[in-house]
């Protein structure tokens, strides 16, 4: 069913929140054909870790984004404030609806409302404001998700997931956090895998689906 969609839209509201949600679904769609676009809404200069130039995340997001195989051209990266997006909640929402009515997606992946870091949440409503008429799917980020409804499993090959893994590498400024390491990442396909029958999945809430 994944493949029907053609037109797929990530919205991270920091530059790493779509791969490490939506990572090894964004290489099985790129690999089904679809074209797959990436707006981050953040880069997070206030909290980049010492020792790195303010602007990294940016050159961060357009490596991971490259290695899952989404185009250049079809990255947009927004340079709202961190922990601030809520500032801009308007702003925002005209970006997105300026996306929307450009492009024309038929799918939207983007964070769980259950999802508990302020940026977070902020993309997730207005992104729903925004996409309301088309299908849209909440990722997961564990760390941050009060509750989560495993609602749609996206099956993941081996290649999926190491496409997500070599992605996510490329935020060699966020390489501390525990949510980024391989093993975790890997983990967190298989529980999601076992809880289907298969070896790795990623999961997602169904927030609209239009077919
Ligand atoms: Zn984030």
């Amino acid at each position: 069913m994944l493949n029907l969609f053609k037109k797929v839209l990530v919205l991270a509201p920091h530059t790493d929140d779509g791969e490490l949600g939506a990572g090894g679904t964004i290489a099985k769609l790129i690999e089904s054909g679809a074209e797959v676009y990436y707006a981050a809404f953040s880069t997070a200069e206030e909290s980049v870790p010492e020792g790195f130039p303010k602007d990294i995340l940016k050159t961060e997001v357009k490596a991971a984004t490259e290695k899952l195989g989404i185009k250049k051209e079809n990255l947009f990266i927004f340079n709202f404030r961190v922990r601030k997006l809520n500032y801009s909640r308007q702003e925002i929402l005209e970006e997105l609806v300026q996306l929307k009515n450009k492009y024309k997606f038929d799918l939207v992946l983007l964070p769980s409302v259950e999802d508990i870091h302020q940026d977070h949440s902020t993309i997730a409503n207005e992104g729903i404001r925004a996409f309301k008429n088309t299908s849209i799917f909440a990722y997961e980020l564990i760390w941050n998700n009060l509750s989560f409804k495993t609602q749609f499993f996206s099956i993941l090959s081996e290649a999926h997931v190491n496409s997500k893994i070599n992605a996510l590498a490329e935020y060699k400024s966020q390489g501390k956090r525990d949510y980024m390491s391989d093993e975790f990442i890997r983990s967190l396909a298989r529980v999601r895998g076992v809880q289907i029958g298969t070896k790795y999945a990623e999961c997602f809430e169904v927030i609209r689906l239009i077919l």
